[in-house]
């Protein structure tokens, strides 16, 4: 009998779980879909998620775990989405304190916007009501005296993966739903604090704007490409035939380039924040000098096209982004035409007077012989060699020789669209180890892993613009530097007060190893590699 009624009790979990899935997936239905002030979606995993969350929520008898944690996702999913509407991006776990000790501040700036954000606190008042009603009026539905064992597994996912995975894991994701990012950025917060490391005392940056020099500027973005393995730099396979055609060109300029970080993730948010100082990681959540921040300054639509996840571009500035897609958006295109299909998104941008257009390149990520399946006319070697680091090698060299196809298509493109005053740059977020002292791969701190090439192509445009690009050595950080002023923007870093440089690791909030190196009679020379709580130390 007692079984029969709680059976029958069931459609009332469901009703209370329904009504919590939809009370907390509103704000992004709303904000992101109809009113489309943030940039977020809910993918069907994460509607999955809420609704088996809320269910288990639904069977939870202890009254105060339940407010508790009720109670939580209001707290954190209320600063989230004041984050993000204001701010243009998701909340990183290194800004949640501030929440909480520049509350004044932050009530008084909200009630300055209230014209802007009166629709995010109207959806949220909404959320927060559904939710609860959702509780309130399904007393009657089933509980169950062991749901918090499941419950509390479910909760501590996130901080139990954040504390293995370290914070560089729970980077923000602008594209995915508000719950998401709340959850990481949370769980990192609270498991990772005493992990990280304060930034130093570092000057701020200066930066003074003149009229732009160029129009349009499209910055292509390599992955893990190393200098040394092209025919352009020397390497004995002849694996660029088309940038060795360029190489006398007067529009054209190359030299030996030094990457900011060994990883991807790490590489782009130093770039585009044209960071230099070990530990100034303040200088990244200022966004004093972030590329997209002074091109929009400076008048120039911006755009991100990248055929990675959108996960890479975390605190690179994509608040300052006009058009931002990734992977997802082209992931059939993709599938089946590699990085050809960034060549497409670019032609269906909508262009304005002056642009800054990223591409963000998948190739050549491993595996290196996937690419050989496009355009098999380029003759890639079919040799087969029986040591690993030959044959990788080998495999690497065909994906530079379909590489240097795809920069052909590329330059073709942007000459047909953007024909008038341009300047192409070309970069790798870091380089490759292949075999050397039988390493491998990238995310390891050595010096190879830090070469990548550097070149640019003029289209009408001043070929002088190249002058300081040709047969030098070329960081990310003086790339930037030039890139920002060609955009009119001169920045000036205070703390550039030595002929040092700096390979940052992946891991940039914690005390993190970093190797200095500088620029000797035309080579980089790298010195002892250094920690960054010896500079915090001080
Ligand atoms: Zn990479």
């Amino acid at each position: 009998m007692l079984e029969k009624a709680q059976n029958s009790n069931l459609h009332i979990n469901l009703l209370c779980a329904s009504l919590i899935t939809i009370g907390i997936l509103l704000p992004d239905f709303y904000l992101g879909y109809i009113a489309k002030i943030l940039t977020c979606t809910i993918p069907i995993m994460t509607f999955l998620g809420v609704l088996g969350f809320s269910v288990l929520l639904s069977f939870i008898k202890n009254r105060y775990l339940l407010v508790l944690v009720v109670g939580l996702l209001i707290l954190t999913q209320t600063v989230q989405i004041n984050h993000w509407a204001y701010f243009g991006a998701p909340i990183h776990s290194h800004d949640i304190s501030k929440v909480f000790f520049e509350l004044d501040e932050i009530f008084q700036t909200g009630s300055a916007l209230t014209f802007q954000l009166w629709r995010v606190w109207l959806v949220e008042a909404a959320s927060i009501g559904t939710v609860i009603f959702g509780v309130w009026i399904t007393k009657n539905r089933n509980r169950n005296k062991f749901a918090w064992i499941p419950l509390i597994i479910v909760l501590s996912i996130t901080p139990v993966l954040s504390h293995l995975k370290g914070p560089a894991a729970f980077y923000t994701k602008p594209t995915s739903s508000t719950i998401y990012n709340t959850t990481r950025a949370f769980s990192d917060w609270v498991v990772n604090s005493s992990r990280k490391v304060k930034s130093p005392d570092y000057k701020p940056y200066s930066i003074s704007y003149r009229t732009p020099k160029v129009r349009n500027v499209v910055l292509i973005m390599g992955e893990s490409l190393s200098s040394r393995y092209m025919h352009l730099y020397g390497y004995s396979q002849p694996n660029t035939p088309y940038l060795d055609s360029l190489k006398n060109d007067p529009n054209f300029a190359f030299s030996k380039g030094v990457s900011s970080s060994v990883s991807t993730i790490t590489s782009l948010q130093l770039f585009f924040n044209t960071f230099r100082n070990p530990g100034h990681t303040s200088l990244i959540r200022k966004k004093e000098a972030n590329l997209f921040r002074l091109a929009k300054h400076q008048g120039y639509k911006t755009f991100v096209i990248s055929a990675q996840n959108e996960k890479l571009f975390h605190d690179t500035g994509i608040e300052f982004v006009d058009h931002f897609g990734s992977e997802k958006d082209i992931h059939e295109n993709l599938a089946n035409k590699g990085d050809e299909a960034l060549i497409d998104s670019l032609q269906i941008l909508t262009l304005s007077d002056k642009n800054f257009i990223v591409i963000h390149l998948r190739h050549i990520h491993t595996p290196f012989d996937t690419y050989t399946k496009h355009h098999p006319e380029l003759g890639y070697s079919k040799e087969v060699h029986k040591d690993r680091a030959s044959q990788a090698q080998q495999e690497y060299s065909n994906a530079i020789l379909y590489h240097d196809y795809w920069v052909k298509q590329c330059i073709a493109m942007i000459q047909k669209l953007l024909p008038q005053d341009t300047v192409i740059f070309f970069t790798s977020d870091h380089g490759q180890l292949l075999g050397e002292r039988s390493l491998y791969g990238h995310n390891l701190m050595e010096p190879e892993v830090s070469d990548v090439p550097v070149w640019s192509y003029c289209i009408n445009t001043q070929p002088t613009h190249l002058a300081s690009l040709k047969n030098q050595i070329i960081s990310h950080y003086d790339l930037a530097k030039h890139i920002g002023g060609l955009m009119g923007a001169t920045i000036t870093n205070p703390n550039e007060n030595s002929t040092h440089q700096f390979v940052h690791s992946s891991e940039i909030y914690t005390n993190y190893q970093f190797m200095p190196w500088k620029k000797e009679h035309g080579k980089v020379v790298f010195f002892d590699k250094e920690w960054v709580c010896k500079l915090t130390a001080k």
